[in-house]
């Protein structure tokens, strides 16, 4: 089986609670209006990896058993649910902390077509990103999206503290790796021109979507 992964990092500290490993699917069927990640759109060649040395990878990643949870966004995660179900089995067994999935897919949808993924993972953060909708909320794309908690884990973890988290607005994360510059998390609306612009002023050309 073949996996599309666009990027694993640690530390990401703004999708989902604590200090969390990333992981990125490549490809994305849902093509929003307004998103903010097109370059996780295409499920390009350069992004596929046999699964079995993607698993090989992650348990040799450092940092995975330390980490507060995992967070599997993209791209759409959902769209490669071979690949979802078998990873979210592995982590269930393999981590301490919980596991987090983004998904543009209805809650409704995902429950009818994707039961077995869901059983594995502890907060499922879902529903189509809608521009209009609102920005304000840190670890959601657009406000309309809901965060549902699905274990006694995520109960745990989670609890009454998504108010409090969420509402301290957005909060980007930028990552040096190697000569890659990383920004993660979710920015607002306007956010991203802005800092073209700015690091234009500096002087700094971005490449970006
Ligand atoms: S589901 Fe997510 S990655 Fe896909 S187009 Fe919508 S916002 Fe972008």
């Amino acid at each position: 089986m073949d996996i599309y992964i666009n990027k694993i990092h640690y530390p990401v500290n703004n999708l989902g609670a604590g200090t969390r490993l990333g992981i990125w699917f490549q490809g994305c069927p849902i093509r929003c209006p307004g998103c903010v990640n097109p370059d996780t759109w295409e499920a390009a060649e350069e992004y596929r990896l046999d699964y079995t040395e993607f698993i090989n990878t992650l348990v040799n990643f450092e940092n995975l058993q330390a980490a507060d949870g995992v967070t599997i966004t993209g791209g759409e995660p959902f769209a490669q649910p071979e690949a979802l179900f078998e990873l979210t089995r592995f982590l269930r067994n393999f981590i301490k902390g919980d596991i987090l999935v983004y998904s543009g897919y209805a809650y409704k949808e995902l429950k009818k077509k994707h039961a077995g993924i869901l059983k594995a993972i502890d907060v499922l953060i879902s529903e189509p990103f809608i521009e209009s909708a609102g920005d304000r909320l840190l670890w959601r794309g657009s406000d309309n999206q809901k965060i549902r908690l699905l274990s006694k884990r995520a109960a745990a973890v989670y609890g009454r503290g998504i108010d409090r988290a969420e509402w301290k607005g957005r909060r980007m994360q930028f990552s040096l790796v190697g000569d890659c510059l990383y920004m993660i998390g979710i920015p607002g609306r306007g956010d991203m021109e802005k800092l073209y612009e700015y690091m234009k002023m500096r002087g700094i050309d971005c490449e970006h979507p």
